[in-house]
């Protein structure tokens, strides 16, 4: 049509709030109802349109699905029970036994064990690269490497990953590069604008934000995403319809809330970095992170979770923690409520004192996820528990 103007795609702030839903009529509910029911009336004399929740094509789990997809600029999203079935699925859509999946060695543990446990036993060859050894990754893929898989930004040292650099490698070899982007969330950061195939989230952090629900989601190509919803219904991975009109409702607040995290983290970081009491601050914010470069060109915050160690060491850590009294103790991270853990309790309970300095996280090392409160609040509760 001559003349006529493409509409302006929506700004990110408001695909939170209605990306994917149709918008009501006149006597219909605002909020998204909860269709609970797992099976669907089935129109005569054809099998199109045959809705089940374990397919992931039931009312709650389109509309998040869509909304993810429109978030990370991708084809199309799936939203999953987990985001350990999120990566499972999706790295079982790209592998066949005798293919090569080359990792980054900075991953979550869960992700670590299913790559070095259980697809190992599948026949999958699977190696670690460190990310910072940039030669390692061009020389580490091998003729039958089908993946590339990185976490960015890591937990639970801030550090980020180049994917434009890792993009361009991926694609001269023909392989997919997947990048798991929990901590920074369709807010901070999307992969696939620089270049990344796949997007991996666990939706029980940012996405849903608010501690109760377990979720995951995979973003990429629509036929890829077709590839993933057939591992999705054959290994039982789908989410609760439950799950996802919950996950609906945190996502309308994620522009929100990720902004308040990204501004109260940066604040607390650069409080944390003056105290005597605290030998070294992980967080890419801080002109003095290795990454700080990089996650400025990269990302459009720096993420709510950042870690401290204490110049007192274990015990010091232990004293801090059964002080403070605003942030909780526990572990996950992305929600509304601050959270601090010590990996040597938790994440890195397996490992030894040795190993764990070894790979940057010395005793007195504590991981705060912070949250949406006040961040004069919260570094007032810092600043006591280090009395
Ligand atoms: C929590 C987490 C996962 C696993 O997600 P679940 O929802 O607990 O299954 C994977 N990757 C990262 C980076 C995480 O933080």
């Amino acid at each position: 049509m001559a003349g006529a103007k493409k509409p302006k795609p929506q700004s990110r702030a408001t695909i939170t709030v209605h990306g994917g839903s149709p918008h009501p009529k006149a006597g219909e509910p605002v909020a998204l109802p909860l269709v609970q029911s797992v099976n669907f009336v089935q129109y005569p004399n054809t099998a199109d349109g045959l809705r089940y929740t374990r397919y992931g094509n039931t009312p709650n789990e389109e509309v998040v699905q869509k909304r993810i997809a429109m978030l990370e600029g991708a084809e199309a999203a799936l939203v999953l029970s987990s985001g350990m079935g999120a990566t499972a699925c999706a790295l079982l859509a790209l592998l066949r036994p005798g293919d090569h999946l080359l990792s980054s060695s900075w991953i979550y543990g869960g992700t670590r064990k299913l790559f070095t446990e259980e697809f190992v036993q599948m026949g999958i060859e699977v190696s670690f690269a460190n990310p910072d050894e940039r030669r390692v990754w061009r020389n580490t893929i091998r003729q039958n490497t089908r993946v590339i898989f990185v976490e960015s930004p890591v937990n639970p040292s801030s550090r980020v990953i180049d994917l434009h650099q890792l993009a361009i490698l991926a694609k001269t070899q023909g392989v997919a590069l997947v990048v798991d982007s929990t901590l920074a969330s369709p807010i901070n950061s999307r992969p696939i604008e620089h270049g990344a195939d796949v997007v991996i989230h666990s939706a029980t952090k940012y996405l849903n934000g608010h501690g109760d629900i377990l979720c995951g989601a995979v973003a990429g190509t629509a036929s890829y995403i077709e590839e993933v919803r057939h591992k999705m219904m054959v290994w039982g991975q789908a989410p609760d319809p439950f799950a996802c009109w919950l996950l609906e409702r945190g996502l309308k607040t994620l522009d929100v809330r990720v902004r308040r995290s990204n501004e109260n983290a940066l604040k607390i970081a650069e409080w944390c970095q003056k105290r005597p009491e605290i030998r070294k601050v992980h967080y890419a914010g801080l002109s003095s992170h290795p990454d700080h470069a990089l996650a400025k060109k990269m990302m459009d915050g720096f993420g709510g979770l950042m870690s401290i160690e204490l110049s007192g060491g274990a015990e010091a850590a232990d004293r801090f923690i059964s002080r403070l009294k605003l942030i909780t103790h526990a572990s996950s991270l992305g929600g509304a409520d601050s959270l601090v853990v010590e990996p040597r309790y938790s994440s890195h309970a397996h490992m030894t004192s040795e190993e764990r300095a070894a790979i940057g996280i010395p005793d007195g090392f504590i991981r705060l996820s912070i949250g949406i409160e006040s961040a004069d609040d919260i570094i007032a509760d810092i600043a006591q528990a280090l009395q």
